[in-house]
């Protein structure tokens, strides 16, 4: 079992980096199925890589429960998303800080998760982008217009300091690592930092 899951975490988020679309390398495939072992949690995977179009088959026989892409990075992002749904995974779409939202809008319909980024991508343990909120607000009201009930998850920089803030303004999912990992009570302890924060 993985610390997270012993800790009470709902999710693992999986930020799957291929050292281009961002400047970092993480987890492949093969992390994703070996993670898929390790846990009964759903796997959020996250690809932050060139070109995930050629990648989902791979993410989704890994075990992704949730696949979601950059619309910055997909050549073609309709078809990204319908070959994600047709594999019975539920397709993802997110985009950077500096990427107005309005580029992920005509997707809405079509995705189960919707992922703002508070950080620019490649790094954990940088501070959460206030204008992130604002982006929060408005894809929760066109959510709501529309009555769709993807998820909306907000990554990057979240700590049971701003967490309250950040669920007010319409997120249904938080992405913690440093804040979780690096805590020095541990992890159990921060995540109940966390659904304390959520109560009030
Ligand atoms: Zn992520």
């Amino acid at each position: 079992m993985l610390a997270a899951e012993r800790a009470g975490a709902d999710w693992i988020h999986v930020d799957v980096m291929d050292g281009h679309f961002v400047p970092n390398l993480t987890f492949g495939p093969k992390m994703v199925a070996d993670l898929h072992r390790a846990t009964r949690l759903p796997l959020d995977v996250h690809l932050m890589i060139e070109r995930p179009d050629a990648w989902v088959d791979r993410y989704v026989d890994a075990g992704a429960s949730y696949l979601t892409v950059h619309v910055e990075a997909s050549r073609d992002v309709p078809r990204a998303l319908q070959a994600i749904r047709a594999k019975g995974v539920r397709p993802g779409i997110t985009l950077n800080p500096e990427t107005p939202v309005e580029a992920i809008l005509p997707y809405l319909a079509a995705v189960d998760l919707v992922l703002v980024m508070s950080v620019h991508p490649g790094f954990g343990g940088q501070p959460f982008i206030e204008s992130a909120l604002d982006k929060v607000a408005r894809l929760r009201a066109a959510l709501d217009e529309r009555t769709l009930t993807a998820e909306l998850e907000v990554d990057g920089g979240i700590k049971p300091e701003n967490a309250a803030r950040i669920a007010a303004a319409g997120a249904t999912v938080l992405v913690a690592g440093s804040a979780v990992y690096e805590d020095p009570a541990g992890p159990k302890a921060a995540l109940a930092k966390f659904r304390a924060a959520l109560r009030r």
